[in-house]
């Protein structure tokens, strides 16, 4: 197998030398000096571009446009039929460049083409769609029980937005975060993680391409040290909404409390993924294998702790390792890779050194365990699964964010469920029964903020989602993002004269 290269004058869609900031509608240029970092590729190990670090400075001319575009600007004070269509000619441009966004996620993040372009770029049109609907739907409240006054609520844009993204989904979560955004009438500044500027920075050129005011949409890039924490700690920030690992989390909640600002924090996972007797089990290995394999094994709401009843553990298990086996591990461009690289060198290696702490508490690796032979470069695993001892271990109390299944056995539900509770995180929770009774008492007594019967991944954009515990603070939906992303208003106003004391008459 020859290794896959990257060349720059070959390449299906143009990508940019160096990764800058986009502030006011306008991409800065490269100009000399500033902090530099390489921008690599996870299938070729190749450098494909570099990151021009924003430093205070940029990030205080990125956070004053957005300033500027909320205080005098249009967006905020056009009606909401404007902004709709607005949102809407973004939605278009951006499934318009879908195949040019795609390409430029699957060489940075090292996300399937066929995944990204199938799934996430539309979930990308969709988060624009979505939230116009939203906020053309919302409406406010009015009180009469206190006579003779008639009082209105109104909600109001909260201001600007500081949006911190990861880099496991780069356009499908941070097109989330810009579109529940600004559809209220907010403006913005992002922040993509440092891994993967390549995709976000295109997604904001075309943004600001469509009848957009400038400045609504704002991009800073650069590691969270610098440019993020520059971004948060900015007194022009209104607002901050996180996505990103519970350690990260915390540290920003505190710089946010300092400052007064409320937060939404969307954290880390390590999900139970319950396995009944009672389960279709050619439907719940179909699920297990997707809940902990796809997206490269990266996200935070993988059932990734599969928990298996004892009477058809051994069945399962079995059939789990063959099919693991086939999972065809490779280049992310090509349409028959269901398995590409994880996403930088360091969560390889950190990733692969699970199978040491998982021998070392007396775990047995079942499958996989070592970095994919079958390309000569690039941070490929092969899909991995251990058993563990307990539930104590840390294999399956730490998230480890990549292509590796933890499992363990159980005899009774009520087993299940405590294991499932027994876990500083809190996001999801899957069951897999058809036995009304059993997946009715595990969806009550799980601690987590979404539940799957049946069925794994499955995002209703209109319920909450968002975690208990170490998972989060806050929930994304309509309702949710339009509490967030709005600050309350109360008018009061008397519907007759009524007697006021004369005071010094
Ligand atoms: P991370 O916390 O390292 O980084 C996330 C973002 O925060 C990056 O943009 C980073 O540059 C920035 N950042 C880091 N330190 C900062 C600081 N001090 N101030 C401001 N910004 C800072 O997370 P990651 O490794 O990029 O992403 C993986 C994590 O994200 C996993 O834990 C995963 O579970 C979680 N995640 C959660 C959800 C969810 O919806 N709950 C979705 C996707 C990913």
């Amino acid at each position: 197998m020859n290794a896959i290269t990257f060349d720059r004058s070959r390449a299906k869609f143009p990508v940019v030398e160096v990764a800058t900031s986009h502030i006011n509608g306008v991409t800065l240029s490269a100009g000399n000096g500033g902090e530099r970092l390489p921008v690599f590729s996870p299938a070729s190990e190749d450098v494909i571009a570099h990151l021009k670090e924003a430093d205070k400075a940029e990030v205080d001319a990125a956070v004053r446009a957005a300033r500027e575009a909320f205080d005098k600007g249009p967006w905020p004070r056009m009606s909401t039929d404007e902004r709709k269509r607005i949102m809407l000619q973004i939605k278009q441009k951006l499934i318009e460049h879908g195949d040019e966004i795609a390409y430029l996620e699957t060489l940075n993040a090292g996300l399937t083409n066929t995944y990204v372009r199938g799934f996430h770029v539309n979930r990308m049109g969709q988060n624009f769609e979505f939230f116009a609907e939203v906020a053309s739907q919302a409406s406010g409240d009015a009180y009469l029980q206190t006579k003779p006054y008639l009082s209105v609520v109104t909600r109001e844009p909260i201001g600007v937005g500081a949006l911190i993204g990861p880099w496991n989904a780069p356009i499908a979560l941070c097109s989330m975060k810009i579109a529940s955004c600004i559809a209220f009438g907010n403006t913005c500044v992002l922040k993509p993680s440092e891994f993967t500027p390549l995709s976000l920075l295109r997604v904001v050129e075309i943004i600001n391409s469509t009848d957009i005011p400038k400045g609504v949409v704002n991009l800073v890039n650069g590691r969270g040290q610098v440019t993020g924490d520059a971004l948060i700690s900015h007194p022009g920030v209104d607002v901050v909404s996180f996505t990103g690992g519970t350690t990260t989390g915390r540290a920003i909640a505190s710089k946010a409390g300092q400052n007064l600002k409320p937060v939404a924090l969307e954290l880390g996972g390590k999900s139970a993924n319950i396995i009944a007797n009672s389960a279709n089990l050619e439907r719940a290995l179909d699920g297990a294998l997707l809940g902990i394999y796809s997206n490269n094994g990266q996200q935070c709401l993988a059932g990734s702790r599969i928990l298996v009843q004892s009477k058809i553990a051994d069945e399962f298990i079995a059939k789990f390792i063959e099919r693991s086996k086939r999972i065809v591990v490779g280049d992310p461009m090509d349409p028959k890779t269901q398995i590409g690289p994880v996403c930088y060198e360091g969560h390889m290696k950190r990733v692969l050194s699970y199978v040491d702490v998982a021998k070392s508490e007396g775990g047995e690796l079942l499958t996989g365990g070592k970095r994919y032979a079958g390309q000569p470069k690039g941070y490929y695993i092969e899909p991995t699964a251990v058993i563990a001892k307990s539930n104590t271990t840390r294999v399956c109390q730490e998230e480890i964010f990549g292509p590796f299944a933890t499992f363990l056995k159980f005899d009774e539900i009520d087993e299940a469920i405590s294991i499932a509770n027994a876990s500083d995180f809190g996001l999801v929770g899957y069951i897999w029964s058809e036995h009304l009774p059993t997946v009715m008492k595990v969806s009550q007594s799980v601690r987590a903020g979404t539940i799957w019967v049946n069925t794994p991944l499955t995002r209703e954009l209109r319920a909450p989602f968002g975690g208990y515990k170490d998972s989060g603070i806050g929930r994304d939906s309509a309702q949710d993002c339009l509490m967030f992303f709005t600050e309350a208003k109360t008018t009061t106003i008397p519907l007759q004269d009524f007697p006021m004391a004369k005071w010094g008459a």
